[in-house]
């Protein structure tokens, strides 16, 4: 099995273990999908992992979404508030349809580790979550398992690439350089590399 794929399982049956054991009912369901609104990210290990099971309209969604998120990031990658404001922008993710993921079963570890137990209405954008609302564990859980697959990452490409999802599933489809140094002068000249929220190139071993 893909190490990437074999990882999306393992969270899954982990968090189905804790939220049981803990006697937690997460109330996400089917079609509330504020989340999805949000800025999401992910690396390029998940990504190559995601693209092979992507349909030709979620492709051509990808095309025309990942260079605005892009722009965006460009303008806003080093603002504090960039999340916050992309998020009440209500851009909703170039993979969701009719109010569904379009890729559920290959979905990111960052969309599988938020999980509310609370009132649904608190994950609105304009909302303000109390306190807890994101249950702490499970997002725990999935960023552990993130650090796991930069580790495998690195090991396999000699560095590791993290971004921004429609933009960096964007540049997988338009093919990425194979050297570190070609990555990050293409994601330097694009102004997305570095700062608070843009694409971070680490070099591996990991420091
Ligand atoms: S990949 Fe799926 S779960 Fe994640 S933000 Fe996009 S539509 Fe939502």
């Amino acid at each position: 099995m893909n190490p990437v794929e074999a990882h999306w399982l393992a969270l899954e049956a982990g968090l189905a273990d804790y939220l049981s054991r803990k006697g937690v009912v997460p109330s996400c369901r089917a079609g509330c999908f504020a989340c999805c609104f949000g800025l999401v990210t992910l690396s390029r290990l998940e990504g190559e992992a995601l693209l092979p099971h992507l349909t030709e309209a979620q492709r051509a969604r990808l095309r025309e979404e990942g260079p605005k998120r892009l722009a965006l990031l460009k303008e806003g990658k080093d603002d504090p508030r960039f999340p916050s404001r992309f998020f009440r922008e209500r851009r909703p993710c170039p993979l969701l349809e009719g109010g569904l993921c379009g890729v559920y079963p290959f979905r990111p570890l960052a969309c599988r580790g938020l999980l509310t137990a609370g009132d649904p209405a608190f994950c609105q954008p304009e909302a303000q979550a109390p306190e807890g609302h994101f249950l702490q564990t499970p997002w725990r859980m999935a960023h552990r398992r993130m650090e796991a697959l930069w580790e495998e990452e690195g090991q396999r490409y000699g560095f590791v690439v993290i971004g921004e999802l429609a933009g960096l599933l964007y540049l997988l489809l338009e093919g990425l350089p194979e050297t570190r140094e070609e990555v990050e002068g293409l994601l330097e000249a694009m102004g997305v590399l570095g700062g608070r929220w843009g694409f971070q190139v680490v070099e591996y071993p990991l420091p």
